[in-house]
């Protein structure tokens, strides 16, 4: 099993990505947990076609919790789970995460689904608190970073980094790349660049700005779902295929 954990601005595309990765993962054959450790718990929406309840709203409201009601199979065959967030203006968001995180542990859910991959999508600007859990605590192994050529997502990439290579140098996950989500401004590829060569690490894979996004996300649906054969789903595939680098 592998565990990557996408960060990045907010906005900038991580749930998009990631759902259309886990669902390209999945058509290869692959077991897919995705779990989106954001308070707005849309991460998996794109994928399940609705908004799914919440770790935190089913501890909330039924004191405890089953795997089934907390895991959702997507009709591309990824599982879905929410962590959701506190009632907002009461305790801290992070903390939704890794009450999410300990309970699916405390119901064996690793060992019941066994997926090969698990990709985690996460909130944030700045890896603070509860929103760190993903990197800490063996919890994921790599890290990926979306941005665009766009300053303020470089910018919130090259925090994300700067967190992430502390808790490098404690054994925790290892910062692989940046993801370049194209917003299609001038010079893009020539800022990431940049922005990647003064971080160290490598810009991993260019995903190109492209209608079928949103032609697909009307139906709350993702690309690979409604558009299989497009140069999009393609992309999505083949970033995909990076990221399953060593997987089985
Ligand atoms: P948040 O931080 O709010 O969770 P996010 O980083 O998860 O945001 P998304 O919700 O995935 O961002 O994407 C924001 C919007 O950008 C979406 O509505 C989506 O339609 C659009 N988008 C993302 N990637 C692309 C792309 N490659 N081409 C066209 N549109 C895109
Ligand atoms: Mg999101």
């Amino acid at each position: 099993m592998k565990k990557i954990a996408i960060y990045g601005k907010g906005g900038i595309g991580k749930s998009t990505t990631t759902s259309n990765i886990s669902a390209a993962m999945a058509s290869m054959g692959f077991t897919v947990m995705q779990i989106g450790c954001d308070p707005k718990a849309d991460s998996t929406r794109n994928l399940m076609g609705k908004k799914i309840p919440t770790v935190l709203d089913t501890l909330r409201v039924n004191g405890d919790a089953t795997l089934e009601e907390l895991v959702a199979l997507s009709n591309t065959n990824v599982l879905c789970v929410e962590a959701g967030g506190p009632v907002p203006g009461v305790g801290c968001a992070g903390r939704g995460i890794i009450t999410a995180f300990e309970k699916l542990e405390e119901l064996n859910a690793y060992e019941i689904y066994k997926p090969d991959i698990v990709l985690y999508d996460v909130l944030g600007d700045v890896v603070c608190g509860g929103f760190a859990m993903p990197i800490r605590g063996g919890y994921a192994d790599e890290v990926y970073i979306v941005t665009s050529g766009e300053m303020m997502s470089l910018y919130a990439a090259s925090n994300i980094s700067y967190a992430v290579k502390n808790f490098e140098k404690r054994g925790y996950a290892s910062l692989k790349g940046l993801i370049l989500n194209s917003k299609n401004i001038e010079n893009e590829r020539m800022l990431v660049d940049k922005a990647a060569d003064e971080i160290g690490i490598p810009v991993v894979y260019q995903i190109p700005r492209s209608h079928y996004v949103q032609d697909a996300e009307i139906d709350f649906k993702t690309v690979i779902e409604v558009f299989p054969e497009s140069d999009m789903s393609e992309h999505y595939k083949n970033l995909a295929k990076l990221l399953l680098e060593d997987v089985k």
